[in-house]
């Protein structure tokens, strides 16, 4: 048994009344991304999504650094923008390190492996102090 997410794809273009444009961008100014709230540095390239309701309308603009997007890629095809941390805890909680598929952590970016491991810490940490 392992926490592979069973729902990969599942809502992957369900919804026609939105559209999503997505491209990898280099910006010249800093940023920053909409799921960690890291800053992005001037010259670092980053996800940039726009998000229309209907064709001609206003757009939401999501920035995901290259972190997230190597997190939500490995973990969560099926995810809400600005959620990805969240959804990230929520996994981690409820899956115990050795239940967490193989690949998923060999196919993380290093810091985004960096960034999961702070995280099942920090959750260990607060298991500890909640059963002291
Ligand atoms: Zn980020």
């Amino acid at each position: 048994m392992n926490c592979a997410n069973p729902n990969k794809y599942a809502n992957a273009g369900d919804d026609e009344s939105f559209s999503f444009s997505q491209k990898d961008i280099c910006v010249k100014t800093p940023r920053r991304c909409d799921e960690c709230g890291t800053s992005i540095p001037a010259g670092e390239t980053h996800e940039r999504t726009l998000c229309r309701l209907q064709e001609d309308s206003a757009h939401i603009t999501f920035r995901t650094c290259r972190v997230c997007q190597s997190i939500r890629d490995v973990f969560f095809y099926d995810y809400t923008h600005g959620l990805v941390i969240d959804n990230l805890r929520d996994y981690l909680e409820d899956c115990p390190l050795q239940l967490i598929p193989e690949g998923y952590m060999a196919s993380l970016t290093l810091d985004a492996r960096t960034r999961v491991f702070d995280m099942i810490e920090k959750i260990e940490a607060e298991r500890r102090i909640k059963n002291d």
